[in-house]
Parts: C-alpha cells; sequence; structure tokens
C-alpha cells in the first residue's frame, strides 16, 4: 500500500468550493447591509464563553467552524466599517482591500524579500506612497503593521543618523551626550514607547508647548533646543505632527522644516492622520512642506481604508534607512540569480518575516484611483464642516475646539452643570448611543475642557448620519438631563 502523508488540503476539492463560496456570498451581503445593523452591540455571556475554551485537540467539519463564527463572531464587530461610526481615528476598510488580504494568503509569499512578483508590488506601493508625498525617487521606505511601527522605523534611522558614533556597534551607552528628540505637547503616544525602546528614555522627548490652535509652539521649541545645547544635550530630532489626535492639528511644517534647516536636525513628520491630505485636492495645501521631511510615517490603514494592518515609514536618505537595519547573516546570502535575488526588504524595517499588505493596498488604489482617495479625503473634510455647522445651529450643543480638518471636539450642555458634572453627562451620552447601536463617537480633553469627539475618517458617511448624530445626542442628553420625553431609553 502507498503511504498516505497526512496535509492540510481537503481530500476532495468540491464540497471547499461551495464552502468558500457561500462565505464570499455573505461577506457581500454582510458589506452591502451594514448600515442596516447596529454599530456595535455588547456580547451576551453565552457568546462571549465561546471564546473561552481550551484548545481543540481534534478538528471539526470547517463548515461547522464558519457556522460558528457567523454566529458567534459576525455580529459583534468593533463597528469601524459602519457608516456611524466615528470614534479616535480609524479606517472604515473596503471589500476590494478585504479581497486582497484574501489573496496575499492564498499566495502565501514572505515579503521579507527576494525575486518574485509580491515583492515587485511592494516596491511599487511604497513607490506610489513616496509620489503621493511627493518625496523623490531615491528615497526609500518600507511597509509595516502601522504608524507606531512607522514612527519607530523613522525615529531609529533619525537616532543613528543623528548620534555620530557607530550606534548600531555601541549602543546608546556609546552616546557623547544624551539625544534629545522634540514633539508638542499633542504628540501620539506612541512616540514615547519609540524613544524608550529605542534606550533613550522618556526624559529624552521633550514636550513643547502648544499654542492655542494646539500647534507646536516654535518659538518655545527654538528655545529649547538652545536650552539643551546649553545644557550639554543633544539636540537631533523634531517630531513635527501633520495631524494631532485630540484635534487634526497640523504644525507648521515649513517653519518646522527651516528651523531643523538652521539647526542641523533631523525632521519626521508624524502624518498617519495628515500626510495622505497631500493627495486631496482642497486639502493638500494644509500640508505644503510636508516633503522636506528627512522621514514620515503615514497610515493606509487610514485615510486609505485600507483594512488593518499597513502603516508605511518614508525615509529620504536610503543609505541611511538601508544602514540602520540591514543584517546579512550566512543563511539569508544573495544570490545572483533564482529566489533569493534582489534586495531583502527586510533591510529596512525590524521584521524578517514580512506578509504581503501590499497587495490590498495596490488594488484598491488600481480600482479606484489616486484621485478618487483625495476626493473621499476631501469629502471627509466637508463632512466635518457641516456637522461643526449643525452643531453651532443647535441650541444645547456647543464647539468645544475650531475643527481644523475631520476631528469635530463638541459637547452637550444643558447650563447650569460643573465641569465635573457635564463630563459625567457627555460620557453616558457617548456610552448610551453606542449601547443602542446608533453611533459611535469617542471623547477627549482639550484645554481642559471634556469633549465629544468625531473623527471623520469614513468614506460611508452621508450628511443623513451626521444628522442622525446631532439629533442623537440632544435627545439622550435632554432626557438625562432631566428634560423631554425618554423614548426607549435603556
Ligand atoms: C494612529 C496614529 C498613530 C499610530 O498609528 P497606528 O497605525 O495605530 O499604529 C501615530 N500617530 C498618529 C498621529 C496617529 O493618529
Amino acid at each position: 500500500m502507498e503511504h498516505r502523508s497526512e496535509t492540510l488540503d481537503p481530500a476532495e476539492w468540491g464540497p471547499l468550493r461551495d464552502l468558500a463560496r457561500r462565505i464570499v456570498d455573505d461577506a457581500v451581503d454582510y458589506t452591502r447591509d451594514l448600515r442596516d445593523r447596529p454599530v456595535w452591540q455588547d456580547m451576551p455571556p453565552e457568546v462571549r464563553a465561546h471564546f473561552r475554551s481550551p484548545a481543540p485537540q481534534e478538528g471539526q467539519p470547517l463548515g461547522e467552524v464558519y457556522d460558528e463564527m457567523a454566529l458567534n463572531m459576525l455580529p459583534y464587530p468593533m463597528g469601524n466599517i459602519h457608516p456611524r461610526f466615528w470614534m479616535w481615528y480609524m479606517g472604515a476598510s473596503n471589500f476590494t482591500g478585504a479581497l486582497g488580504d484574501f489573496l496575499a494568503a492564498i499566495l502565501g509569499s514572505n515579503l521579507g524579500g527576494g525575486d518574485h512578483a509580491a515583492a515587485e508590488i511592494d516596491r511599487q506601493v511604497v513607490n506610489w506612497l513616496k509620489e503621493m508625498m511627493g518625496y523623490p525617487e531615491e528615497a526609500s521606505g518600507t511597509l509595516v503593521s502601522g504608524g507606531s511601527m512607522a514612527n519607530l522605523v523613522g525615529l531609529t534611522v533619525a537616532r543613528n543618523r543623528m548620534s555620530g558614533i557607530d550606534l548600531r556597534e555601541l549602543g546608546v551607552a556609546g552616546l557623547k551626550a544624551p539625544l534629545r528628540f522634540y514633539g508638542s505637547d499633542q504628540i501620539h503616544s506612541c512616540h514615547q514607547k519609540a524613544v524608550e525602546v529605542m534606550g533613550l528614555g522618556n526624559r529624552a522627548l521633550r514636550r513643547v508647548p502648544s499654542d492655542k490652535e494646539c500647534r507646536m509652539d516654535i518659538t518655545a521649541l527654538r528655545r529649547a533646543i538652545i536650552q539643551d545645547r546649553t545644557n550639554g544635550l543633544d539636540p537631533a530630532c523634531v517630531i513635527a505632527t501633520a495631524g494631532t489626535v485630540n484635534t487634526g492639528a497640523i504644525d507648521d511644517l515649513e517653519g518646522i522644516a527651516d528651523l531643523c534647516a538652521e539647526e542641523g536636525l533631523w525632521l519626521h513628520v508624524d502624518g498617519c492622520i495628515g500626510a495622505l491630505l497631500a493627495i486631496a485636492p482642497k486639502g493638500r495645501a494644509l500640508v505644503r512642506g510636508i516633503a522636506r521631511a528627512d522621514s514620515i510615517a503615514l497610515d493606509p490603514h487610514k485615510w486609505l481604508h485600507a483594512p488593518f494592518e499597513v502603516g508605511c515609514a518614508l525615509v529620504r536618505d536610503a543609505s541611511a534607512h538601508h544602514d540602520t537595519f540591514a543584517v546579512t547573516p550566512e543563511y539569508l546570502q544573495n544570490a545572483g540569480r533564482g529566489i533569493a535575488s534582489g534586495a531583502w526588504l527586510h533591510d529596512y524595517g525590524l521584521q524578517t518575516s514580512r506578509g504581503f499588505r501590499a497587495l490590498k493596498v495596490w488594488m484598491s488604489l488600481k480600482e479606484h484611483g489616486v484621485a478618487k482617495f483625495g476626493r473621499l479625503i476631501d469629502q471627509d473634510l466637508a463632512h466635518a464642516r457641516y456637522l461643526t455647522e449643525r452643531i453651532v445651529a443647535t441650541p444645547r450643543l456647543e464647539m468645544c475646539f475650531p475643527t481644523l480638518i475631520n476631528i469635530v471636539c463638541f459637547r452637550y450642555d444643558p447650563g447650569g452643570l460643573s465641569e465635573d458634572m457635564l463630563k459625567t453627562l457627555n460620557v453616558e451620552i457617548m456610552v448610551r448611543m453606542q449601547e443602542a447601536g446608533i453611533a459611535a463617537v469617542s471623547d477627549t480633553t482639550v484645554h481642559g475642557r471634556h469633549c465629544l469627539r468625531a473623527a471623520i475618517n469614513n468614506h460611508r458617511t452621508t450628511r443623513g448620519d451626521l444628522d442622525v448624530l446631532v439629533e442623537e445626542v440632544v435627545r439622550v442628553g435632554g432626557c438625562l438631563s432631566g428634560e423631554g420625553f425618554c423614548r426607549a431609553l435603556g
């Protein structure tokens, strides 16, 4: 008898084909009918219990696995692909991107490098993103898991290049003086993690005060640099933010670029939110000067709506980038021809094995074109202006901060409440809207005032959805503050 080895492939392909078709059909319906479902709903305990069982030692038919998933997972998503989800700063995904992830997994290729078509696509997507930023062809870049990793890549190149020593060999212990990085007090939390893992410590990241518009105060920045030099520290890099999480504020990129040029500092732009404004016909003026940065972090899973995850680090000086990460062990030598020929993509970041995250971006860019993504960004900006107008025109709603891009900070204020009580009231409004599955906004505190925050980064949102938000905040707020008629209020 012939020896039969085991495999993960099915014994027969027919039933798998039928099931796969059903899964795709369901996925199309799920995406089409998003609007009819709640943004979010709480999982009942019996559903949660499904996810707490031990690892299955024996298998079961794939059809059963899928049915269990369809029943227990699909109805309970985070909600960010829904037209009325505006929490934090997410993307709304897209079906083409999901097909891209599926096909990438079918291919199963490792984008650590090698000579194959997927590697060409990975490079092409990086090149397209360079083009969108106005970066020169010689610049380099790499696709990573998201903005946090993209920032870490850029800052690590900055650290090594600015250290003036062979930092890879000597480590931070070999620094002549402690390096300093600068960002505004609105900087994203990932930068703190970055300076910590880079061995510089949180104190190496100096938070420069922001002005009334939440933009980095350049005079204060200049003063901080001079003061640090006087104190024997080594100013290395300014992290300008193009689109802060709280309010969407965009630091004065031209002004900071000038200062960095004068002082000989590395300019890194955290463009996870706003860098892609560069492709928007109306929005692009907001990020003028971004291409002057030495490195840029951006996030295709935000304003390009790629399914999670995909971020991108771009570095103007390709050799500084390569010199920061390239290591060639004996088992990863290049060959002149064949699969192991061509440059290693893992020489530009921390990962060795890399997924084919480029494909989802590549497919949606080919399908829709850069111009449409630019128009969608402008549409989000217009939506934010519309929501702002509605809030200004609605009694008991007040803006907490002027709308700069697509982030709207506002609150319900019935009058006569303390700041603490206003916060409690608004948090309750936010949570009740989520629990009712109607709309999802998050909250933050700007200049000491607590507010609700809608980040409209969603290609499915319509003006009608924003009307629903305004009406619900007023209705729930009215009920909670003891006015109005409480219809079906949980
Ligand atoms: C989202 C964001 C990040 C982090 O990006 P991830 O993709 O979540 O890792 C960094 N900076 C800013 C300004 C962001 O908005």
